[in-house]
């Protein structure tokens, strides 16, 4: 594995604003936060994307950005909701290729929105991908 941002963050070896950690997860404030607050939530071990995740190490992402959602709404952030976000790949908005999971703080009128409208497939459409897809969870 090349430099990663996030690995240098967690060796201490990048500067960042590190707001919790454990033997398995960081996690810091972004650096160009979509709003007052923003947190990523990285593990420890390096794994570029999601198929490269052990499960236990998505888990454990997944309950430390549930902690920081809910000291997020009682801290001075004052979050009146939150977002996860997870890109997993170039075509989702992957930009840096260790797993995190963005925790965004929102507030009335923040501006912050996923682009994007939701389409309106008729069911045997909906029941074919579901087929699909199942067919390929082994
Ligand atoms: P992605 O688009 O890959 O889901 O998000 C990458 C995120 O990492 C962006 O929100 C970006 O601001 C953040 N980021 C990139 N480089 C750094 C860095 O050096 N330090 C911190 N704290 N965040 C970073
Ligand atoms: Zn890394």
């Amino acid at each position: 594995m090349g430099h990663c941002i996030f690995c240098s963050i967690i060796d201490r070896e990048a500067e960042a604003s590190i707001v919790y950690e454990d033997g398995r997860t960081a996690a810091f404030m972004d650096i160009r936060p979509f709003t007052p607050g923003h947190l990523l939530v990285v593990p420890k071990t390096h794994a570029a994307n999601l198929a490269e995740l052990a499960p236990a190490d998505g888990g454990a992402m997944f309950q430390v950005g549930q902690r920081l959602a809910e000291a997020l709404r009682s801290s001075e952030v004052a979050a009146e909701g939150v977002n996860l976000f997870l890109a997993d790949g170039v075509i989702a908005g992957q930009e840096v290729f260790h797993v995190h999971l963005h925790v965004i703080p929102r507030t009335a009128g923040d501006g912050f929105g996923l682009r994007g409208r939701p389409t309106n497939p008729p069911r045997e459409d909906l029941d074919y991908l579901a087929a699909s897809v199942r067919g390929r969870l082994g």
